[in-house]
């Protein structure tokens, strides 16, 4: 731990103004200051921001070794994620999911009666609360376990080794440091001309705190967020209108026939959509919000795709409009200007390969830089980040980060939709499986869905899979495990799966994308007793499993040939060693 210098110029309830540091860390002289600390000597890292991103790389670099000090502007730790994103808005799904089975027919026809069902919004914003402090205070207790050192303000780059924090009290306190990480993390977008005041117009921060069910909530925004929370207020008894630009819902990324299955399923459960329609403007009411929208196609050629009566423009009313037109970086004060980093035009950290800045000493990871907005993803950087640091290798494949949109059901994908390959001309084999066909869904009255598997037309590598099903967010991490390890859709296949299971279906869906009866001839069988070095045969997906070599006490190696230049490769091994 740390032992810091506390340095006190004189009290004066002034903010900070200009300081300057002269020297060493420790040598602090202040112009016109109140206070300045300084930390005791150089450490090896300072992570700016303590969110997903931050507090895991912090973790990790202590757990390597680093001297490793975590700055943070906000009073509780973990970021947008724990405070007011991935944790809180998914204490409300599930919440209000289980009201809605209770206050709809679906207990009932379950066998299950219950009396009045009432909704206590305050309590079940109390549960929401509890789970975001049980895991923010875990987060503060794992950086005391680990030895990471917390800085509590606002941190500013003041050199390429120097991080300077502005405390709430008007203290700054410099931190000399081998290594900079930002993992600033992202802020909500406002939409231009409609202002939050987080009680009629709400941006995604408000909607996880109305103390009202809004009857009418307009929702500008139909991508992953938006529908999350509009399905929460939707369950909760509002009327949800979600006005999209694009045409289709669940964002960008998502395969067009799972966005086809999705919108009617959400369509079934009360949520209203308008598409390829864009907002114009909003207007208080006495009672509200006016929102005016019109078509985003061609607003001139009125004929062409009438909206509402024919009308290419018209108003929406509600009490409530909330805003989820996405997330844009955060690097406000952060003194990137002053060591020369660039933004590119998205506002994002310019990195290379190691998430390196252009200034050697500093790295970024997360929301902050470029790639899928999404907590796993900044957790992976911030890793690999600290131990690229560390000497280590850097590698991160974006294709295999999966994606969940976590309504019921719920809808994940990872890898590549039928669109994408189709814009890069790969020819491609399509698996599905409908949940209805499902035991485990058939058996819990839960069979809306499907499951999608898109492989290699020649090698059958697994290159996309995609579903909508009540644990898709489970259920895709086996696609992002086998995506990861080059593996075919044989490969799920052929892998014995839990009976019965829903993830049983993609294991169905890669059979199916196969086309192929699965009992194949053992052509050879290979069985080395001691440790031994094996080159793979030229089959792409393997490669990446067994990286090239393979160091095996006992392997056992089924070679099939489907084509002479295409030789296919099963391994069953015991003991592996890469
Ligand atoms: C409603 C909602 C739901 C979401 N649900 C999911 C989900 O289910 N799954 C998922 O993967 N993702 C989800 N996300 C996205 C996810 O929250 C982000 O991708 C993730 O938090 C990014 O992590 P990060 O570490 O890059 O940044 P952040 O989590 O944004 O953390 C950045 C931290 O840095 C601090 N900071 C910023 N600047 C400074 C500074 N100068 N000095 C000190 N501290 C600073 C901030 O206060 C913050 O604590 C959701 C987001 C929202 C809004």
């Amino acid at each position: 731990m740390l032992s810091f210098i506390r340095r006190t110029y004189g009290l004066s309830s002034r903010a900070p103004e200009v300081f300057r540091v002269s020297g060493r860390a420790g040598r602090c002289q202040p112009t016109a200051v109140t206070r300045c600390y300084a930390t005791d000597g150089e450490v090896d890292l300072v992570v700016i921001g303590s969110g997903p991103g931050g507090y895991v790389a912090s973790i990790k670099a202590a757990q390597l070794g680093m001297k490793t000090v975590c700055v943070e502007k906000e009073k509780s730790l973990g970021g947008t994620c724990l405070n007011v994103g991935c944790i809180p808005s998914k204490a409300l799904l599930n919440n209000s999911h289980l009201y809605h089975q209770a206050v709809t027919a679906d207990f009932k026809n379950r066998g299950i009666e219950v009396g009045e069902v009432k909704l206590n919004l305050e309590k079940m914003m109390e549960q929401k609360t509890t789970a975001v402090k049980t895991l923010t205070n875990g987060i503060a207790h794992l950086f005391k376990q680990n030895k990471v050192t917390r800085i509590d303000g606002h941190g500013s780059i003041s050199g390429p080794n120097e991080v300077t924090v502005h405390k709430e009290d008007g203290s700054t306190e410099i931190v000399q440091t081998k290594n900079i990480l930002i993992a600033t993390g992202s802020e909500v977008t406002p939409f231009p001309g409609i202002e939050f005041d987080e009680q009629v117009v709400i941006s995604s921060t408000g909607a996880l705190s109305l103390n009202r069910v809004p009857e009418k909530l307009i929702l500008i925004g139909a991508g992953v967020i938006g529908v999350e929370l509009g399905s929460v207020w939707s369950r909760l008894g509002s009327q949800v209108t979600a006005v999209e630009f694009l045409g289709h819902v669940g964002g960008v990324g998502i395969d067009m026939e799972v966005a086809k299955n999705f919108q009617r399923i959400l369509q079934k459960q009360g949520i209203k959509f308008k598409l390829n329609t864009k907002v114009t403007g909003a207007t208080r009411t006495e009672d509200g919000i006016k929102v005016s929208v019109e078509s985003a196609k061609d607003g001139s050629k009125k004929e062409e795709v009438p909206l509402v009566f024919g009308l290419v423009k018209f108003d929406l009313e509600g009490d409530v409009l909330l805003v989820c037109v996405g997330r844009r970086p955060y690097t406000t004060r952060l003194g990137l200007e002053k060591v020369g980093i660039p933004l590119d035009p998205l506002g994002r950290i310019v990195v290379n390969e190691r998430f390196q800045s252009s200034v050697p000493s500093i790295y970024a990871i997360g929301d902050c830089i470029h790639g899928p907005m999404l907590a796993h993803k900044a957790e992976d950087e911030g890793i690999i980040c600290v131990e690229g640091i560390a000497g280590g290798a850097v590698h991160i494949d974006y294709n295999c980060v999966p994606s969940v949109i976590y309504t019921h059901p719920e809808v994940a994908w990872v890898g590549k939709t039928e669109e994408m390959l189709k814009e890069e001309g790969v020819a491609y084999k399509v698996g599905k499986f409908p949940l209805s066909a499902n035991s485990r869904a058939r058996t819990n009255a839960e069979i809306d869905g499907l499951v999608k598997i898109l492989s290699d037309k020649e090698t059958d590598r697994l290159l996309g899979c995609h579903m909508v099903a009540p644990v898709a967010g489970e259920m895709i991490n086996e696609a992002a495990l086998a995506m990861e390890y080059g593996a075919s859709s044989e490969d799920i296949a052929r892998v014995c799966h839990a009976h019965p299971v829903r993830v049983e279906s993609e294991r169905t869906g890669g059979r199916g994308g196969l086309s192929r009866k699965p009992s194949e001839k053992l052509t050879s069988q290979l069985t080395l007793e001691k440790p031994s070095t094996f080159k793979l045969q030229p089959r792409q997906g393997r490669r990446s499993i067994i990286r090239e070599f393979l160091l095996s006490q006992v392997i056992l190696i089924r070679i099939k040939k489907k084509k002479e230049k295409n030789a296919l490769l099963q391994c069953r091994y015991e003991v592996v060693q890469f």
